[in-house]
């Protein structure tokens, strides 16, 4: 089965394959340039994830796939839309994590400029008040080419309806950012039972207890299982 992720976040994208394994033929939007970026602004998790592997799914309908082996073959979309929860700051940065520190109009913040704004927002907030999780929403969406009739019996459902699994990682933030792994706000995030920062604790660790290993899992068990969500419909693959 091909897999699209719907990210151009080379991190995202490598834990994503890490935790999938490597029965997926994967493929980003790196492969794909031409594909519309989409405008994140619902104001959920789930609502961006959806957004995102709709989108993509409807404009990859209209273009030429590749096929491995020269046959027909199902494609999945995975977006995964995740970030930070923070208690003291009444759940802020949330959906707009990787925008946390932009000036309106701006597009994303780096890294280090979210990190930096985080760190001076609880400057005077105390180590047991630091609470913070990180969540992640990964929505499936199906395009299946409309001759392989076998596919529907994976994907019953009607058309552009999408699967939408979510996992969550509670923690701390720290005083100071610390290791060089990972993404985001991973050099700021303690998770609960550990010392040391995700980006510390590296991608061994980091993909056994994050909020995307965990969303992740419950997609790897339901593709596994045979039931995952219904697609859209391509007249020719
Ligand atoms: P998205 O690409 O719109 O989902 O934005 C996600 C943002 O949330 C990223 O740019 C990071 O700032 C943050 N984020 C999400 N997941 C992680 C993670 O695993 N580690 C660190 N930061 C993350």
């Amino acid at each position: 089965m091909n897999l699209m992720i719907a990210t151009r976040n080379a991190h995202k994208v490598g834990e994503i394959r890490a935790l999938l394994g490597s029965q997926y033929t994967y493929w980003t939007l790196e492969q794909f340039p031409a594909a519309p970026s989409t405008v994140e602004d619902a104001p959920t998790f789930e609502g961006n994830a959806r957004k995102k592997a709709v989108e993509l799914a409807r404009w990859l309908t209209g273009q030429p796939l590749p096929q491995t082996e020269g046959k027909a073959q199902p494609w999945l979309v995975l977006a995964d839309d995740s970030g930070l929860e923070v208690d003291a700051l009444n759940g802020a940065p949330g959906v707009l994590s990787a925008r946390f520190a932009a000036e309106v109009g701006e597009g994303n913040a780096s890294d280090a400029r979210n990190n930096a704004k985080l760190l001076r927002l609880l400057a005077a907030v105390p180590a047991e008040k630091r609470v913070a999780r990180f969540r992640c929403v990964i929505a499936l969406v199906a395009i299946r080419p409309i001759e392989l009739k076998p596919f529907d019996r994976l994907f019953p459902q009607p058309p552009e309806s999408n699967l939408l699994l979510g996992g969550a990682c509670e923690g701390k933030i720290a005083f100071a950012p610390k290791g060089e792994a990972g993404f985001g706000y991973d050099p700021l995030f303690v998770p609960d039972g550990y010392e040391e920062s995700f980006a510390q604790l590296g991608e061994s660790v980091k993909n056994q207890i994050s909020h995307r290993a965990q969303a992740l899992k419950q997609i790897r068990e339901r593709l596994s299982g045979g039931v995952v969500c219904a697609g859209i419909t391509r007249a020719s693959a």
